[in-house]
């Protein structure tokens, strides 16, 4: 299901290229309404209600690690964070709960509350909230970054992110980085290029996360790839008048040859996969591979991952 979904997207981001805007715009939601089981764009014939709960459900579809890798039991055993001198975190759906979210929703999602509560431990427990760009300045000309640092970071550009996580944000004064990928924005569920502004004004930054979301290291087409990693960054830089400095790979995957791109792309960093591969760093040649880890859901894990300072 995940795959077929994302499948749907790549194709759409194919035929977007062949097709002007109009005419794409008209073939996209022909398409949209006759996919069975698939698409997260707006099915005509779907009532408001049944298309909120099908986009709701659709919010896991992105997520850089398995549900199972988050949550209550793996933050108990695990002291690996504790040790990453930059842990960053990873958001996804922050909303209120609703009935009919599936599992992997669930296992993803962060309440209002919750997230509020997680932001004010921070503070509480000596944490302090600092860049990519504070990082990667560390890392190439030693800057010195806040004691006890740590990064946020939310992708896959969901609305929600704008309607309840930012003003959060904003409350404790906390810059963070939203990696979006380009082809749903401004689609019902997605962020809009006016909200993608307004957070940039507020001291958010916008990090990149392709056109489509696919998985970068089964891409064959040299130019396709080139243009989920290359064309993505020119547009929202183009649209929002900002240079985009860092990347995150979809689902965190990557080899040598995204990396590479990647660089020569300009980027100045990359966030890749949810090892702990920033135990002991991390170091300068780890700035295209940086490690993160998905928030914990309750602030129970949370306070255990991140322990008082
Ligand atoms: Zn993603």
């Amino acid at each position: 299901m995940p795959r077929q979904n994302v499948h749907i997207l790549s194709h759409f981001s194919i035929l977007g290229k062949m097709l002007s805007p109009l005419r794409a715009k008209i073939l996209f939601t022909l398409l949209g309404a006759a996919i069975i089981g698939g698409g997260i764009f707006f099915r005509m014939s779907e009532s408001n209600e049944a298309s909120e709960v099908r986009i709701q459900n659709t919010q896991s579809l992105f997520a850089e690690t398995s549900p199972a890798a988050t949550g209550v039991a793996s933050a108990a055993t695990s002291t690996a964070t504790a040790n990453m001198p930059v842990p960053i975190l990873v958001y996804h759906i922050v909303r209120p709960s609703y009935p009919s979210d599936s599992r992997a929703v669930r296992a993803l999602a962060h309440t209002p509350q919750v997230f509020d509560a997680e932001m004010k431990y921070l503070g509480d427990a000596g944490y302090h909230v600092t860049t990519f760009a504070a990082l990667e300045s560390h890392l190439e000309h030693g800057t010195p970054l806040p004691i006890n640092p740590i990064i946020l970071s939310f992708d896959d550009g969901w609305s929600d992110q704008f309607t309840y996580a930012f003003p959060i944000l904003e409350k404790y004064h906390y810059p963070a980085e939203f990696f979006v990928f380009t082809n749903p924005i401004g689609h019902r569920g997605f962020l809009s290029w006016d909200e993608l502004r307004t957070m940039l004004k507020a001291g958010m930054i916008i990090g990149d996360h392709t056109r489509s979301h696919p998985f970068l290291t089964k891409i064959a087409d040299p130019a396709k790839l080139w243009d989920e990693i290359d064309g993505s960054k020119l547009l929202i830089e183009k649209t929002l008048g900002i240079t985009v400095n860092e990347f995150a790979y979809p689902f965190g995957q990557y080899d040598a040859t995204t990396t590479a791109l990647v660089k020569k792309a300009g980027y100045k960093a990359a966030r890749g996969d949810y090892l702990s591969r920033n135990a002991t760093g991390p170091t300068l040649s780890e700035l295209y591979a940086l490690g993160a880890l998905n928030a914990p859901t309750t602030t129970e894990a949370f306070m255990l991952r991140f322990p008082k300072r």
